[in-house]
């Protein structure tokens, strides 16, 4: 099987799924998100494949999604074309990740904005270098209701979900470690020996073992309300896609928005 915008490996019993786009931040496009779908299905299928750890190559895990192939391809979608969409792209991706019977890891390095930072977000584990930072800047840079999975205050708290969603700012690494968003930091030249480490320790495991914990954890974590959330939110956010402030955004071009979501992120 051969990808063009994921590059895929394994090691031992760890599987790696990479996004691969990076002189754009890896901006998830249509077929990079196509690609990571089919790579996860892969990963989750293979026998040989105990664990699954996602990140990116480059400097950035990702910026999140492409908001150009979105203006020139997606701005005057119907509401039926836009939930399609993002209920396949966006919303079913990080549902699968959070599905997948194997543990995943995030393997985060520079930005991890948005779009990206709510697929690292569905991955059971979290590792981070020291120069990564998390945001999701897009009521602020877009009009939209923040992004299509609203997994923020399960990850980090109510309080600090909403100071983020509200003023748009960024959180370091270190801070993300001591809230506990990020499992383990590590030097960013050292961080994909970190990821594979942790993956390789639980791939010792045996696997049945490990499958049935994780169904577990997520099944009380779905109790709680957590699914129920999650899909109480994607309705809301289809609809932000369709009200007067994000729709102005849209008009003005989205290279404006891109530009704002620069300038928060710089700050
Ligand atoms: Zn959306």
């Amino acid at each position: 099987m051969t990808y063009e915008l994921v590059k895929y490996s394994q090691t031992g019993a760890v599987a790696v799924i990479e996004q691969n786009r990076p002189d754009k931040r890896n901006a998830q496009n249509q077929l990079m998100l196509t690609e990571i779908e089919a790579a996860l299905d892969r990963a989750a299928t293979d026998d040989s494949v105990r664990v699954i750890i996602i990140g990116g190559i480059g400097g950035h895990f990702s910026a999140g999604h492409d908001l150009r192939e979105g203006e020139e391809k997606r701005a005057n979608l119907s509401v039926e074309e836009r939930w399609a969409y993002e209920e396949r792209h966006f919303y079913g991706l990080c549902l699968r990740i959070w599905d997948c019977p194997k543990p995943t890891i995030a393997r985060v390095q520079g930005a991890c904005v948005s779009g990206a930072f709510m697929m690292a977000n569905m991955c059971d584990l979290v590792v981070a270098s020291d120069d990564a930072y998390f945001a999701d800047p897009v009521v602020h840079s877009l009009g939209a209701a923040s992004v299509e999975i609203l997994v923020h205050p399960w990850v980090m708290g109510l309080r600090r979900a909403k100071e983020m969603l509200f003023t748009g700012e960024r959180m370091t690494a270190a801070e993300a470690h001591g809230i506990g968003l990020v499992n383990r930091i590590a030097p960013v030249g050292e961080l994909e020996d970190a990821a594979l480490a942790l993956a390789m320790r639980i791939a010792e495991a045996p696997p049945f073992g490990i499958r049935l914990t994780k169904r577990s954890l997520n099944h009380g974590h779905d109790l709680s309300g957590f699914r129920s959330a999650l899909e109480a939110h994607f309705t809301a956010h289809e609809l932000s896609h369709f009200s007067r402030e994000y729709l102005s955004t849209v008009t003005r071009g989205l290279g404006a928005a891109v530009d704002q979501g620069k300038r928060l992120l710089a700050g």
